[in-house]
């Protein structure tokens, strides 16, 4: 039966693998064709998609890549050169040097942390930057021995080109791939945001400044004119996430090479040889080199200050938020419009006769049963809820949006749950500890938070007196 199960799975894997490595090879066709159009050696706006995007295509899967993907990748390749009528030792030496800086590429990709491949540390650029030249390196490594052969000019002029291309077209294209967010995941934070649709001033300046600096070189013109936008794309790395970045700099590096060959960008200088236009693209794309830098450092900072944030507004025992965490939260969710115009009720509680169970089980016990309460209170919550251990063995819970029916039948929830609920505490028999709990609401949100939790407090404090395991509401 297992053997049958497990053969199953397998099936499916494999059928998945094939559908996938289906999509590699068609996507890698497509890059193909696209790169063929428009890649023409000397002229600016050469550029060639497919070995950065197969990169990155190979590495964001879940799983390694089979001989299935290969395969695809080199059929994709093989199928675009012949579309162009490419004769087959061309082909063939064409999908060679393509293969090298990928294989260098991802290898090398492959072997680093999650987080740097994703663009996420502060030196994961100058990581990336290495890797690239390597790959870039090997390309021209192939170059070396093709260009000759299939264009003319010396192995020395092969490698320049071919190194200078690939490391031109990594620069600019594996970011995007590299960084490009799940579909499930854009659209969870497409959902999160609450101003949406309404931008804010602030969110659309960085790339209207953007715009602005590249029109303005339109208009001024002169040998100057290429990192004019340079201060724009660092205000954007600053504002928006490393994928907006490294599309906003895929961007620039395009529309440079392209306004400069078509003269809406008229900088001066002339492009009649291969070097020049070589030395033109590097410099271009080593401009984009700083935007993205930025933006991966920010994305290191932002992770490292949400951790800190939580790390601040949480207790490190119960993970419920501490009364600091726990206030400013009640604070920001009680400013909400849509909060301010519904009822809210606030419950405190407070685990019956608890330094009993330090006493007579020890402080680690006590510990447990602290961390069982929250898990359980914290169950019985809905998800714009707020839980917070104010101290000791007092927790407080902000209950937006919810009537005063409702706030007793989770309190009475949370109280009856709790009592049923067994906490082992080391080699003794499980504790059956129970809570009082105070609820105090409100039709509309209007008092602060301090006064709403003094309320609750008086009710707590009367559903002790009157002999604990209890909810009261109050008067
Ligand atoms: P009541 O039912 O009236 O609330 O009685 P109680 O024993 O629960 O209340 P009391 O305020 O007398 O005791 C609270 C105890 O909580 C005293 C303190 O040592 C203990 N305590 C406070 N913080 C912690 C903690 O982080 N871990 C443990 N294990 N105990 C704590
Ligand atoms: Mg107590
Ligand atoms: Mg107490």
């Amino acid at each position: 039966m297992s053997t049958n199960r497990t053969a199953l799975v397998g099936q499916s894997i494999a059928s998945m693998d094939l559908k996938d490595a289906l999509m590699v090879g068609v996507i890698v066709y497509a890059c193909t064709i696209f790169g063929i159009y428009t890649a023409q050696p000397d002229t600016l706006s050469a550029f060639w998609p497919s070995n950065a995007v197969l990169v990155g295509l190979l590495l964001r899967r879940a799983h390694p890549p089979t001989l299935a993907h290969w395969a695809a990748a080199i059929i994709g390749y093989v199928l675009g050169d012949t579309e162009m009528l490419q004769s087959w030792p061309k082909t063939l030496m064409l999908i060679w040097a393509n293969l090298m800086g990928v294989s260098v590429c991802y290898l090398a990709l492959s072997r680093m942390s999650e987080a740097h491949r994703g663009l996420r540390n502060a030196s994961s650029m100058v990581r990336f930057v290495l890797v690239v030249i390597s790959g870039a390196a090997a390309a021209g490594v192939a170059g070396f021995f093709i260009h000759p052969r299939l264009y003319g000019g010396t192995p020395a002029h092969g490698f320049a080109f071919w190194f200078s291309t690939e490391l031109v077209n990594y620069i600019a294209m594996l970011p995007v791939m590299l960084t490009m967010p799940t579909l499930s995941r854009g659209l969870a934070r497409y959902k999160r945001r609450t101003d949406w649709p309404s931008l804010r001033a602030e969110e659309i300046a960085p790339l209207a400044a953007f715009a602005a600096s590249l029109w303005l070189g339109t208009q001024l013109g002169g040998p100057g004119v290429i990192p004019y936008p340079v201060p724009a794309m660092l205000w954007c790395a600053l504002t928006y996430g490393r994928f907006a970045t490294a599309c906003i700099t895929l961007f620039f590096s395009m529309w440079t090479l392209i306004a400069i060959s078509n003269g809406t960008l008229l900088i001066g200088a002339s492009f009649d040889s291969q070097e020049a236009v070589m030395s033109l693209r590097v410099g271009v794309i080593f401009t984009a080199l700083a935007p993205l830098t930025v933006a991966s450092v920010m994305a290191a900072r932002n992770a490292l200050l949400a951790r800190l944030m939580h790390v601040a507004s949480h207790d490190s025992l119960t993970h419920a938020l501490n009364r600091g965490g726990f206030m400013t939260g009640a604070e920001a969710v009680l400013a909400t419009p849509k909060v301010q115009r519904q009822p809210v009720a606030v419950l405190m509680m407070d685990i019956d006769l608890f330094k009993a169970v330090n006493d007579n089980h020890g402080h680690a016990a006590g510990d447990v049963v602290l961390t069982s309460f929250a898990g359980v209170a914290q169950s019985h919550l809905r998800k714009g809820d707020l839980l917070g251990r104010l101290g000791g063995e007092e927790f407080a819970v902000l209950l937006p949006g919810c009537s005063p029916d409702a706030a007793c039948a989770i309190a009475q929830r949370i109280c009856d749950a709790f009592a049923a609920h067994p906490v082992a505490v080391g080699g003794d028999a499980p504790l059956h500890s129970t809570v009082s709990i105070g609820v105090a609401c409100w039709d509309k949100p209007a008092i602060p938070v301090e006064a709403m939790l003094g309320a609750a407090d008086a009710a707590l404090y009367t559903a002790k007196r009157s002999g604990r395991n209890r909810i009261v509401r109050s008067a």
